[in-house]
């Protein structure tokens, strides 16, 4: 159950560029830089700075520094640069390849943008991220004075986790995050401070989810600047964040997901090999507790909702069926609203239409069960109908083992 929900909690992603600017905008110190798409502009911009470089790939991953171009093999999505020339020629082994980090999965994420930003001198590496404590339903701050590329493997005890009584924060709240980021001095002190409570604010007006310092610098002159940032928002709030949500870049997304959105259909994909037709959130949790409890591993997730027509129920189990480590089909369907033969002729017709070898076991129940039992018998194909979950999903999973 939690990793379902771990699963649909859906937030949009924002790009490193697109987060500086939001984070600028709302008074906090960002570095100095511009997005391009070609070169030629990376030159452009380099030269506009005049001052050592920066080359950041912009994919929805972290772990840049520390990842590899698939095509052009360049290490590391993260460049220090001298000259404008260089820029240029490793702009051009960057952009249209496509990044592997430790957080993207084998096949990458494709790089159409690249931060060209200033080179700062940077002295001491920290850690700063506001994000909500689901537990203590609070927003929390997480904050480190051992930022950097290494962050996944600090110990636990160089890290504070810092709740907020509600949303706004207070000076006590101030005071133990800036002191355990270890100033160097008073006016150190207080950047952090103002830092920190600009942040907070960033959070709560944007409705984000995330908002992620690493590393947030301390520099050789004394500033205390944002060189890397990270933001999500929140899904739900995105009809009031619609500056925000206009910059979505769903290049960077599973391309199935996108597919099914466009449809309104609720999409989640997951690393087994059973794929799953469900209404409803809660009986999508029930089920792949079931399908866990069986022996199983569910590769998806689509939850159709209470508006099934035949053809979303055609074009649901289409997106099942595109995903190749699915080896059989589980359509568990309750028909309250949702009318059973509705969904039965649904699945037929994706059946034939798309010549489905894969075994589909049915089990739905409720309004017209009858017809649709009727219907699903008399097509001849191979669908499975059992009206018990138990048992349904006990043979879902034996079709699964048995077909490989
Ligand atoms: P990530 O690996 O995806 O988190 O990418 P970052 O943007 O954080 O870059 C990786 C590392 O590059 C950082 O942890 C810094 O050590 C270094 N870095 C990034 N920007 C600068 C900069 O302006 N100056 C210096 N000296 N180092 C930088
Ligand atoms: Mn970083």
């Amino acid at each position: 159950m939690r990793a379902l929900l771990r699963y649909t909690a859906r937030k949009l992603s924002l790009h490193e560029f697109q987060a500086a600017a939001l984070l600028g905008k709302n008074g906090l110190p960002v570095v100095r830089g511009e997005a391009v798409q070609t070169p030629g502009d990376a030159i452009k911009v380099a030269e506009k700075l005049k001052t050592d470089i920066v080359l950041k790939a912009q994919v929805h991953a972290g772990g840049r520094g520390r990842g590899v171009f698939k095509n052009s093999k360049l290490q590391s999505g993260v460049h220090i640069v001298k000259s404008p020339k260089e820029v240029g020629t490793l702009a051009s082994k960057m952009i249209g390849d496509i990044l592997i980090t430790k957080q993207t999965g084998a096949e990458g994420k494709p790089v159409s943008y690249l931060y060209v930003t200033e080179k700062v001198s940077i002295k001491r590496e920290l850690y700063i991220a506001i994000t909500t404590d689901r537990e203590k339903a609070a927003v929390k701050i997480i904050a480190s004075s051992r930022g950097g590329m290494g962050i996944e493997e600090l110990d636990p005890k160089y890290v504070l986790q810092h709740c907020l009584k509600g949303t706004q924060v207070g000076e006590s709240d101030l005071e133990a995050i800036s002191q355990f980021m270890e100033p160097e001095n008073a006016a150190q002190k207080e950047q952090f401070k103002d830092i920190v409570s600009k942040l907070t604010k960033t959070f709560v007006s944007s409705d984000a989810t995330l908002i992620e310092i690493n590393p947030l610098g301390v520099l050789e002159d004394g500033r205390v600047a944002i060189c890397d940032s990270k933001v999500t928002i929140d899904d739900n709030a995105l009809f009031r964040q619609k500056e925000l949500a206009a910059l979505e870049d769903i290049t960077q997304k599973d391309a199935t997901e996108v597919n099914a959105q466009k449809d309104d259909l609720n999409y989640i994909k997951l690393s087994g090999d059973i794929g799953c037709l469900v209404n409803g959130a809660g009986l999508a949790m029930a089920t792949m507790d079931l399908i866990n409890f069986k022996g199983g591993k569910p590769a998806n997730f689509l939850d159709i909702g209470g508006g099934a027509t035949p053809e979303r129920v055609r074009k649901a189990i289409e997106i099942i069926n595109s995903d190749t480590n699915v080896k059989s089909i589980l359509v568990n369907i309750f028909g309250g609203i949702v009318r059973c033969d509705v969904v039965a002729q649904g699945v037929i017709s994706a059946v034939e239409a798309l010549r489905i070898q894969k075994p589909i076991v049915m089990r739905i129940k409720g309004t017209n069960s009858e017809e649709a039992k009727e219907m699903v018998k008399s097509s001849k194909l191979k669908i499975f109908w059992d009206e018990n979950p138990d048992s349904a999903v006990g043979l879902c999973v034996q079709q699964a083992v048995s077909s490989i």
